[in-house]
């Protein structure tokens, strides 16, 4: 049996909803480790308690657990009697056969009514260690902490302690659309909301068949990544094909976008509504490209029904691309695709939209009528991890419902 100890910072921080909180990480560790031979997850005193059957999958969970939100730090533990010998033991064996480093050990009693002080416990078990061992001692600057949490008659001996991606656990923060091109940004700004526990539905928009379906399976690729961290996608592939033809005869070209942008806002609002999610998130940052400026965001906002985020708007790209590394969606974004939005798009959109020129180019547009014919034509997937492969939802019912006029 291995134990693995899960602290969590944040939550402990919720007041009267804590519980709930940890429930909801508790079943979301359970979940992303489903297939790794988990015996059991626990909550106690303020942290989780994993115990896994062997040793055998911990790269793995460690993998696993280092991608999940709501995890401030994790790590595998040794479970010992709060006794001063079995806990200097345990050091003492998990230190054999590492190089000797500069070290000192840092005890925590999580249980005040434990008899001995914990700078008592520190000198008492480091003697032990030190004449098994032979570690130099180096409080103030050690190169290697062993950590010790002591509760009223157990105890846990840490070694290697592993970083946790902070924030809080998935599905505690409700429910937000995001709007996913195949671009490096929209994945990132999905990631760090769904760090912040909301849940995030993608809407991808498409122009397939008139250009190929590159973005779509990097729309999906993306879309499988995003499951790593968040457990569970559901993906919406909406053709816009038909509309943008429509745009192209009667739209001057340097509104073209933005009239793009705010048609993937009401029909990702129209999503939104009907799955009760209650906000929208795009990648969009100020300044990055010619079409985002604030008149533009502005004229966005104008067709929206609810709000929409976005965390990356003061975000550097170099920031953005390093984050989209660390998140393994780079290589996809990075793939070559042909953009919907390009399509008959010229080089300079208009970078100060009028409102009152965006207002006269859409009313030569049926747009109700586009949108009933873009949701009729929605394929939605959904993908779990751990899991192989998405399980499309071939619901009628459902493109019906996305297909009617909804009130907010
Ligand atoms: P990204 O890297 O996310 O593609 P970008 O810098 O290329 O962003 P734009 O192409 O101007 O910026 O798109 C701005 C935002 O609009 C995107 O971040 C995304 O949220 C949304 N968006 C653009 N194209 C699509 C699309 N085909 N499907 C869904 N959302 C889109
Ligand atoms: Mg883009």
């Amino acid at each position: 049996m291995t134990t693995v100890i899960v602290h969590y910072q944040e939550i402990t921080l919720k007041g009267r909803n804590r519980s709930w909180f940890i429930n909801m990480l508790a079943r979301n560790v359970r979940l992303a480790l489903a297939d790794l031979d988990v015996v059991e997850v626990r909550s106690t005193v303020g942290r989780l308690e994993l115990t896994l059957a062997s040793d055998d999958h911990w790269e793995e969970v460690r993998t696993r657990l280092s991608r999940l939100p709501g995890i401030d730090h994790f790590a595998k533990a040794v479970h010992v009697p709060a006794d001063v010998d079995a806990m200097a033991a345990a050091v003492i064996a998990g230190l054999r056969g590492r190089t000797p480093l500069p070290f000192r050990i840092k005890v925590h009693r999580a249980d005040k009514r434990f008899p001995i002080k914990s700078p008592e416990l520190e000198r008492l078990i480091g003697q032990q260690v030190v004449d098994a061992v032979g570690w130099p001692v180096e409080l103030s600057h050690p190169k290697f902490v062993v950590r010790i949490d002591v509760l009223m008659t157990e105890a846990y001996v840490f070694f290697d302690r592993e970083p946790g991606a902070g924030g809080l656990p998935v599905g505690s923060g409700g429910k937000a659309v995001c709007l996913l091109s195949g671009g490096i940004d929209s994945p990132v700004a999905a990631w760090r909301l769904i760090r912040r526990g909301v849940r995030v539905p993608l809407v991808h928009f498409h122009s397939y068949p008139i250009l190929n379906d590159v973005s779509q399976e990097k729309a999906r690729e993306l879309a499988a990544t995003l499951t790593k961290y968040q457990l569970k996608t559901r993906l919406y592939l909406v053709p816009i094909g038909a509309f943008q033809q429509q745009v192209v005869v009667t739209v001057p070209p340097e509104l073209r976008v933005i009239i793009y942008r705010r048609m993937m806002v009401r029909l990702a609002g129209r999503i939104a509504l009907r799955i009760r999610a209650d906000a929208l998130i795009t990648g969009e940052v100020v300044g990055q490209v010619a079409s985002q400026t604030l008149e533009n965001i502005r004229a966005i906002d104008d067709a929206a029904t609810l709000p929409i985020l976005r965390p990356l708007i003061g975000t550097d790209k170099d920031v953005i691309t390093k984050e989209a590394i660390r998140l393994g969606t780079y290589a996809t974004s990075i793939i070559p695709d042909q953009d919907c939005c390009t399509l008959f798009t010229p080089r300079y959109p208009a970078t100060r939209a009028s409102m009152e020129s965006v207002l006269r180019a859409e009313a030569a547009l049926d747009i109700e009528a586009l949108v009933v014919e873009a949701m009729s034509g929605i394929v939605i997937e959904d993908r779990r991890f751990p899991g192989t492969g998405a399980e499309t939802i071939e619901n009628d019912k459902m493109r019906r419902l996305l297909a009617q006029e909804t009130q907010p």
